[in-house]
């Protein structure tokens, strides 16, 4: 086509998102457009949603695929349950978690951090006395942070928060498709997740669901929500049965999710949770020879987002120079460190379609070639 630039090779993303899409999934976004009134595209919105709180675990009437990247999904929770001078405690365990932070104090919350060493969890027992020193109106957390590769368990941290009356907020971001997310089994009031981790959907939208004590707590506001675009309270108009128009939702990658969450049911979670599993193992054994060793200890591990150290050789040569080799002769994508991380640490991304032994075959072939060329 006259104009367009010449097209990159194909690329297998192996980084902290995004992971590549199925073609079943490019094929419906590629769908004529309905308008956003169109019944047709109600039904399809209202699948969406249906499918949304099974993978979510929960009957959250607004569950829905806001038109927002994760970051927006994190933004909408925070503004929402949010008024400036509420008091929030935020568990960082790295760059997810000290967004939060940013963002919750940007509304003008007072917030109280509780720190992780880099690579580790959030311990429950600091949470907990935070919480209850502090007594604050709302108590947020990321399950899967991405920027180190950790596992944080929810259920202890959550009970915490809801015994000390606190709204509850979960980052399900990298999390959502790849391991267990049960919301009402732990308590979680709002959580937000994004299309292009382990769902393998272009990124552009982000699944957010709010319970009914977080809808309560925006009602009893005493200010409307600062920002117009996520007030849940519109939203809910939308999403809802009223149908009112509040923005125009986004009709193709809608199309795009609900292909991706038939891709899921039809795998059937248990199987898609084990298939994440399996390929991080072989991941983790394969890269053991070439010098990488995990930066986390194996009970904390994530099965969709591997962080390793370097070998000396890699960090000799600069690491950021075998990454571009990895893209420019194998077509192969993988994360840098993020933060204080950053040039000491690998993120290699095992995510939805990319979770799967043929595909860490390809990535450890490509790396043997690479490191034995010197
Ligand atoms: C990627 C990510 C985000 C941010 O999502 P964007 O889609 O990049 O805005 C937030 N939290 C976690 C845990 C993430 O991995």
């Amino acid at each position: 086509m006259a104009g367009m630039t010449t097209s990159t090779a194909p690329r297998l993303l192996l980084g902290p998102g995004p992971s590549n899409v199925h073609p079943r999934v490019l094929a419906a976004m590629a769908r004529p457009l309905l308008g956003h009134l169109d019944p047709a595209f109600l039904a399809l919105a209202d699948d969406a949603q249906d499918r949304l709180r099974r993978l979510f675990g929960t009957v959250n009437a607004l569950t829905i695929p806001l038109a927002a990247t994760g970051s927006g999904g994190m933004e909408a929770c925070l503004a929402n349950l949010l008024e400036p001078g509420d008091a929030a405690v935020v568990g960082v365990a790295g760059v997810f978690g000290e967004r939060m932070c940013e963002v919750a104090t940007r509304i003008g919350a007072r917030v109280t951090r509780v720190e992780a060493e880099p690579g580790t969890a959030l311990d429950d027992s600091a949470m907990a006395e935070a919480i209850a020193r502090v007594r604050p109106r709302l108590v947020a957390f990321v399950h899967a942070e991405t920027s180190t590769g950790v596992l944080q368990p929810v259920a202890q941290i959550a009970a915490a928060a809801r015994a000390g009356g606190a709204l509850v907020v979960l980052d399900c971001v990298t999390s959502l498709g790849g391991l267990p997310v049960s919301l009402d089994t732990w308590g979680i009031d709002a959580a937000y997740s994004a299309a292009q981790k382990c769902l393998s959907c272009p990124p552009g939208l982000s699944p957010a669901s709010f319970g009914p004590r977080a809808l309560a707590r925006v009602r009893e506001r005493s200010r409307p929500v600062q920002s117009w675009y996520f007030d849940v309270s519109l939203l809910a108009a939308y999403y809802g049965t009223e149908r009112i128009y509040h923005h125009t939702a986004p009709i193709s990658a809608i199309y795009g999710l609900v292909e991706a969450l038939r891709l899921v049911e039809e795998e059937g979670l248990p199987t898609r949770f084990e298939r994440h599993r399996r390929a991080a193992e072989r991941l983790v054994a394969g890269l053991a020879p070439l010098g990488f060793s995990p930066l986390v200890a194996p009970g904390s591990r994530l099965p969709m987002l591997t962080s390793v150290t370097l070998p000396e050789a890699v960090r000799a040569q600069g690491e950021s120079a075998l990454r571009r080799r990895l893209l420019d002769r194998h077509g192969i994508e993988v994360g840098g460190g993020l933060g204080t991380l950053a040039g000491r640490i690998w993120r290699i991304g095992l995510m939805g379609e990319n979770a799967r032994e043929a595909v860490v075959d390809r990535l450890l072939a490509a790396l043997h070639t690479e490191l034995s060329a010197g």
